[in-house]
């Protein structure tokens, strides 16, 4: 057998010499390492020798079996390592070639006027709340003065999930839970200020200028000594950043259920400078939002002593901010997703 051990050696290293392929040396693998190769079969063989057939024979082909082995590996490691280098060779970066340009997204400009809005309010102590779109009668309506018989629920159309709840009509909800919560709170402090802002949701037509779901930033200040004046100064604040310095504001009585009173606020065209023009309509004037004091009936309602706290309030929708910024006459560009109206916008803001 021993004999045997040194022909299989001579065979292997004959074999050995002219391998040149790591398919040759899957072949090697298989006819020295195989389970019916022939130094396997001398090992299994050896199960039945006795001790010194096992020390003589067993030892020297297990010797060979790992020395076969190891070579093979070694070899497939330096072939591999070719075939990579040449690969390698093959793949050259070339320099010269121009590069290519990376496509970067824009932010949505709807996105630039939240993102406006957010830092002039944050800078004078607002707080920025997102809040939820399906909400409770009870804090879409009813704690903001609307009643369930209440005729002024016919303005705002709304989609009904069931009895309880809606999807939001306007982002006041927020301005209810805030004070519901205010009003729970264990200390004396009852001064808060917050901007809410999203999705609200309408049924009505879409057409140029109405969607059946848009976008509202609905604010409110509350305090002990919340004044006209406060909102007035707020307003103002707020259009001047947003359009330019000259811009100026204008009140008009108006009627909403949860200020008293209540005003419509139009701005000084910024376009024309209040002169007149196609944008204002020759009017010089642009309406914008609404605003008020928030009404004693909605203090109450949400656990607050109108004796105590006064507030102010507005709601502004974004669509028409943004429409009247960028100079964009139809809404439905904003939820089209038309990438070639969506680049028209800077990705850092203004
Ligand atoms: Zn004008």
């Amino acid at each position: 057998m021993l004999e045997q051990i040194k022909q299989i050696k001579h065979n292997f290293e004959q074999q050995f010499k002219e391998v040149k392929t790591l398919s040759e040396i899957q072949v090697l693998k298989k006819e020295y390492l195989g389970k019916d190769s022939p130094l396997i079969t001398i090992l299994k063989s050896m199960r039945d020798a006795d001790e010194q057939t096992k020390q003589e024979i067993g030892k020297q082909a297990n010797l060979l079996l790992v020395e076969i082995a190891n070579q093979l590996n070694e070899l497939g490691e330096t072939l591999n390592n070719e075939i990579l280098n040449e690969q390698l060779k093959g793949e050259r970066i070339d320099v010269s070639l121009p590069g290519m340009n990376l496509k970067f997204g824009s932010k949505h400009p709807l996105n630039l006027v939240i993102d406006e809005i957010s830092q002039i309010f944050t800078e004078i102590g607002f707080e920025m709340v997102d809040g939820t779109e399906v909400e409770q009668d009870e804090f879409n309506f009813q704690k903001l003065n609307l009643p369930k018989d209440h005729p002024a629920r016919d303005m705002q159309d709304t989609f009904y999930l069931d009895e309880e709840s809606v999807l939001r009509t306007h982002c006041t909800n927020m301005t209810s839970r805030l004070l519901t919560k205010l009003a729970n709170q264990r200390t004396d402090n009852q001064n808060l200020a917050a901007i809410s802002y999203g999705n609200v949701y309408r049924r009505d037509d879409d057409d140029a200028t109405h969607s059946h779901q848009f976008m509202q930033i609905d604010g409110f200040a509350v305090g002990e000594k919340i004044s006209f004046a406060n909102l007035k100064w707020v307003l103002r604040h707020m259009v001047k950043r947003l359009f330019n310095e000259k811009v100026n504001i204008r009140l008009r009585p108006s009627f909403f259920p949860f200020t008293e009173p209540s005003v419509e606020v139009d701005i000084s065209c910024f376009k024309c400078a209040g002169v007149g023009c196609g944008l204002c309509k020759s009017s010089g004037w642009i309406e914008i939002l609404g605003a008020g004091m928030i009404n004693q009936q909605v203090m109450e309602l949400n656990g607050l002593d109108p004796n105590k706290v006064t507030g102010l309030a507005f709601g502004i929708g974004i669509e028409r901010i943004a429409m009247l910024k960028f100079g964009i006459n139809n809404i439905r560009l904003f939820y089209e997703n038309n990438v070639e109206f969506l680049t028209q916008f800077p990705f850092y803001g203004k």
